[in-house]
């Protein structure tokens, strides 16, 4: 048994509470919190400077591509970075596995307990399998042409089957508006088979897609074109978020949002990957548009930003924001938590077992696991 203090205490389920201490199991177990260091045995007590918080939930990441680090060139847009990851293919398999050993490894010392991880293949299974962080994993569907569809969908059906028998949460998802047609998003829609699952989407992340939809022109449009698309995608669609109509209620996370305006926020839940917006796009979203009790951070691939921190993604968003601590932590612990159907994480609430983080400073980006 455990009783840890420091100068704030943030359960994320009650206000902060200062020099609020938490008494933990030694499996991380959360038994109890009191509000004021002489309830317990002064003994056991171990003391902190900075603020004790739950483990980090990095609700948007692609762990595969980790091997990418450093190859995509800063600030270059959209259809550049889409050029990189397509080279991702050039590597050795064991090169692949080193990073995604590696890049989890830095997960997990910068406090991260839970990701919501999209796969394209089954490169991230061995290391999952491991079982040292909780994983949703959404197999994501590109399939850019209608008569390719039946193919496309049985690729990610067997995809989804061969994580699921390994024992992890998966669920096919689509990447984009722009590279799933209606039918192809139907299919996807009539996949879910749990009543637990959640869809989740890469949404207004760049400019030209807002351009497809609106005014069926733009960069996005040219491409899709020079690849020989199905022009039901645009045709179809006046706006990216009109696929929310083609999925009728199922639970949702819209990520990016970078170019999404205020009308445009109607889903369940929304992550933001600031740090990737500003590496790829130079650009942030609006942080004011957005209701926080819905919003969660992701830090997504180490294709489109150099760590995998969620620390230093509540830092740009703080900077960018007038949210309060109370906020950026509920952002990257709690919400993300409930988004992703991880009822264990989250909140210092009786009974989860969330991890244990010390912020040692915030400014300066110092976080220590203590669980
Ligand atoms: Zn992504």
């Amino acid at each position: 048994m455990r009783f840890l203090t420091a100068d704030y205490l943030y359960s994320l389920s009650v206000s902060p509470i200062k020099q609020g201490v938490l008494q933990i199991s030694d499996k991380g177990e959360v038994i109890s919190i009191f509000e004021n260091r002489n309830e317990v045995p002064q003994d056991k007590l171990e003391i902190f400077e900075g603020i004790i918080c739950p483990g980090f939930v990095n609700v948007h990441c692609h762990l595969e591509l980790s091997h990418l680090l450093g190859k995509a060139e800063k600030g270059k847009g959209f259809l550049d970075f889409v050029g990189t990851v397509q080279q991702r293919n050039k590597y050795t398999p064991e090169e692949i596995q080193v990073a995604i050993e590696k890049a989890e490894k830095q997960m997990i010392s910068n406090g991260i307990v839970g990701v919501g991880d999209i796969c394209n293949t089954n490169d991230t299974l061995l290391q999952k399998q491991k079982g040292n962080l909780k994983y949703y994993n959404f197999i994501e569907t590109f399939g850019v042409h209608e008569h390719k569809i039946d193919v496309v969908f049985s690729q990610v059906s067997d995809l989804r089957k061969e994580f699921r028998n390994a024992g992890q949460k998966a669920t096919i998802v689509p990447h984009a508006p722009y590279s799933v047609p209606p039918k192809l998003m139907s299919k996807i829609a009539n996949s879910f088979d749990r009543n637990d699952e959640l869809f989740t989407i890469h949404n207004q992340e760049a400019k030209e897609e807002n351009e497809l939809f609106v005014n069926k022109n733009g960069k996005f449009f040219d491409w899709l074109n020079s690849i020989k698309a199905s022009s039901s995608i645009w045709l179809n669609r006046d706006k990216s978020i009109d696929i929310l109509d083609e999925l009728d209620n199922t639970k949702m996370l819209l990520v990016h949002n970078t170019f999404a305006k205020k009308e445009d926020i109607t889903a369940d839940y929304y992550c933001t990957c600031p740090k990737a917006n500003l590496y790829i796009e130079n650009t942030l979203p609006d942080y004011s548009i957005f209701d926080v009790s819905k919003l969660c951070v992701g830090t997504d691939s180490l294709a489109s930003n150099d760590s995998l921190s969620i620390l230093e993604e509540l830092l740009v968003i703080q900077e960018n924001s007038n949210f309060d601590m109370s906020t950026l932590l509920k952002i990257a612990c709690k919400n993300g938590a409930e988004a992703l159907g991880f009822e264990s994480l989250g909140a210092f609430e009786k009974g989860k077992i969330p991890g244990v983080n010390l912020i040692v400073n915030f400014e300066k980006n110092i976080v220590k696991k203590l669980i």
